[in-house]
């Protein structure tokens, strides 16, 4: 997530914090200060946010290396005022395991809160409810409160909340994905309405994560739609066969003579037989601008471009397309460039599928 800052990496996941949240820190402590003028309030109500974001971390690292048990890897966590995002590289397709990898951060938060019940009780230490406000009592039962909290928040099931996941999980055993998935995303954006409205009368933090839930789960409804209109389709029904290609010996301003004769924006660069890189639009332009038109595509194009196989499912093309910086695939028959896959390509298949699958209705 952009303007975050890495603070500690677990097990090749990065723990970061988004700046937003230091903004959050600083508006405990000048609160605080306003209302008591004592330091010892001060650093008692950043430091239960601290223990409280350290919980939320523990919370999220138990979906994170539950879904690593399942292969399935995070790249970050990120701390952001109103939660923790985890940043999983994909859902599993099988329902049962997306609905132990929702269940595993409220169980997390739930064992802390047991944890320190037991604490708590062995240390005679316990307060009676009644007298416990939410900024007064003991440090360690407030926290035992807040983690309870936390489990029973996230399991309510407002997609893609926890509990919204397990609930299209268990959807999608029925409906199968996609309307499961929509599904969801509509119940999830009735009860993100619902908590925008409490969220005005009573608190803005929970009207920051109604936005979130409602944007959450359009992305999702969208994403799901667009992986059921590629279900079937492979690289080669989907790739540009018609193209141009480089070689690393060119000029940049042969580049731009073959751009400005047709449409192709992007090209592949090919020496002998292989592909030794690409020359999207964006590097030629860049190349342009600090090397002149007489410099060698070579020195501009993008090495390592993103290879796929002409029978792998689009989906997976999909998936190869957002982590390269290119947004361009290089679709290979054996050794050989037989096609192009970007985004645009992607894109016209989807209006394509959409109409078809409109008129079969
Ligand atoms: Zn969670």
């Amino acid at each position: 997530m952009r303007w975050s800052l890495t603070i500690a990496e677990v097990r090749g996941i990065r723990i970061q914090v988004h700046v937003t949240f230091v903004l959050l820190i600083a508006w405990i402590a000048l609160s605080y200060w306003q209302l008591t003028h004592t330091v010892s309030a001060v650093l008692d109500g950043v430091g239960f946010i601290f223990a409280l974001f350290a919980c939320v971390v523990l919370h999220e690292l138990g979906h994170a290396l539950t879904a690593r048990r399942f292969g399935i890897r995070t790249r970050s966590i990120t701390l952001l005022p109103i939660g923790g995002v985890a940043a999983v590289e994909k859902m599993p397709d099988d329902p049962r395991l997306e609905i132990v990898i929702a269940l595993a951060g409220p169980v997390v938060s739930l064992a802390i809160a047991l944890a320190l019940y037991l604490f708590l009780q062995a240390t005679g230490s316990l307060v009676d409810l009644a007298e416990l406000g939410v900024s007064g009592g003991p440090f360690l039962q407030r926290l035992m409160i807040v983690n309870i909290l936390l489990a029973v928040f996230n399991l309510l099931p407002a997609f893609p909340m926890d509990g919204g996941r397990v609930f299209r999980a268990l959807l999608s055993l029925r409906l199968g994905n996609l309307a499961a998935t929509r599904v969801a995303a509509s119940v999830g954006q009735a009860m993100a309405l619902l908590f925008a409205l409490l969220g005005l009368l009573y608190n803005p933090f929970l009207f920051l994560i109604a936005v979130f839930i409602w944007i959450g789960a359009a992305t999702e409804a969208g994403t799901a739609g667009i992986r059921y209109a590629l279900a079937d389709v492979r690289a080669a029904d989907a790739m540009l066969t018609e193209f141009h290609s480089l070689a690393p010996g060119d000029s940049l301003a042969h580049a731009v003579q073959l751009t400005l004769a047709g449409s192709q924006k992007d090209f592949p660069v090919i020496e002998g037989e292989a592909v030794v890189g690409v020359l999207t639009q964006a590097d030629m332009l860049r190349g342009l601008q600090s090397l002149g038109g007489e410099a060698r595509v070579g020195s501009a194009m993008q090495a390592a471009p993103a290879r796929v196989a002409h029978d792998q499912p689009m989906t997976e093309v999909l998936d190869r397309l957002q982590e390269t910086p290119a947004r361009l695939a290089v679709v290979m028959d054996g050794p050989r460039a037989a096609g192009l896959i970007d985004l645009d390509n992607v894109l016209e298949l989807i209006r394509i599928q959409a109409a078809r699958s409109a008129r079969r209705l």
